[in-house]
């Protein structure tokens, strides 16, 4: 579904300073190991963009990885996180405190990375949007609050006063090349990617992945009324942007190097469009939640994927509705999405 992708012959990378380390993540939603990438700085010090996830496994392949490519972690100048999601920022302030490094990030994702966002704590300050503007039923909000509060923490915290925060635009020297910094909204509200002009080089962390679409997941920070993050809409905007750059190698968050994005991304806009036509033909055929249209996109529902799905839901419908294909109307305190 998502094109035709070639791989990036890595030595490429290695000879302008960027070595990828994976680290394994423990959970299947991520599309499997998390990329660090470290980058040689002008002074003989390294830049880390992102992190890998916090757990003692992830920590122990960061530093086996970084061992085998000669990149010492106490030696670095800036902790570069690319979004405030776990599996990118899990090990940034242990690197902090280990290496005095400040971590940047967008003040979009800052909340996040203070660990204020997890998903438990999400379902109990927005419980009442998970009925009344999903439709989700009062047992099963319950049931997703309880396996949310069952999962361990994948990530420490960073502390407040080691954050510096990321101003899109900023332009990174590294020895080999410079890049710059780029604010693409979609997959989470502070995303940012980096991109190398001159050598087309294009760091995507979450933004481009090869073998699975990027999730942009149902988003509260922002509010939830009229300010709620469109995570979608936002993100095919961005993902347009990136359409129109020429790159020669894209360095995701997940999974090897690669070229091709534009044949990737016009597969990603298919498969969305394909989506949003199901559910705009099936809410023609009556009003529906989010939460009964949940059946139009996936055959099955678990309780752990339940927010994922959702969120796939919404961010069609909200596609839809600022096309003005949909309309949203309240019965009972409950929203449900009809055919404009
Ligand atoms: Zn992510
Ligand atoms: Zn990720």
């Amino acid at each position: 579904m998502h094109g035709d992708v070639t791989a990036v012959d890595e030595r490429f990378l290695s000879s302008l300073g960027v070595h990828r380390i994976p680290v394994p993540v423990p959970f299947l939603e991520a599309g499997g190991p998390v990329n660090v990438y470290a980058i040689l700085d002008e002074d003989g010090r390294w830049t880390l963009f992102d992190t890998g996830v916090g757990t003692s496994d992830g920590l122990a392949a960061l530093r086996g990885g970084a061992n085998e490519a000669g990149v010492d972690l106490r030696n670095l100048s800036r902790i570069l996180v690319s979004h405030g999601h776990v599996d990118h920022y899990g090990n940034a302030q242990t690197l902090a405190e280990e290496s005095g490094a400040k971590v940047h990030v967008h003040p979009a994702d800052l909340s996040k990375v203070l660990g204020q966002e997890r998903f438990a704590a999400l379902l109990a300050r927005h419980r009442g949007y998970f009925l009344t503007a999903l439709g989700v039923p009062e047992p099963l909000v319950d049931e997703m609050t309880a396996v949310a509060g069952r999962s361990k923490p994948v990530s420490r915290a960073v502390e407040r006063a080691r954050v510096e925060l990321l101003e899109p635009g900023t332009r990174l020297r590294f020895r080999h090349f410079d890049a710059v910094v780029q604010h693409y909204p979609g997959h989470t509200p502070g995303l940012v990617c980096l991109h190398a002009p001159a050598q087309r080089l294009f760091f995507a962390d979450d933004h481009l992945l090869a073998k699975v679409s990027p999730n942009p997941l149902l988003d509260l920070s922002q509010g939830e009324g009229g300010t709620k993050f469109l995570a979608l809409a936002r993100y095919l905007e961005s993902a347009k942007a990136v359409h129109a750059l020429d790159l020669a190698a894209v360095l995701p968050g997940h999974g090897p190097s690669f070229h091709g994005h534009r044949a990737l991304l016009d597969g990603l806009f298919g498969f969305y469009q394909g989506r949003q036509d199901k559910l705009l033909s099936r809410v023609q055929a009556s009003p529906a939640t989010v939460y009964e249209l949940l059946a139009v996109l996936f055959p099955r529902r678990d309780v752990p994927r339940l927010v994922l799905m959702l969120s796939e839901v919404l961010g069609n419908l909200e596609v839809l509705e600022a096309r003005g294909r949909l309309r949203r109307e309240a019965v009972a305190g409950v929203v449900r999405y009809a055919a404009a």
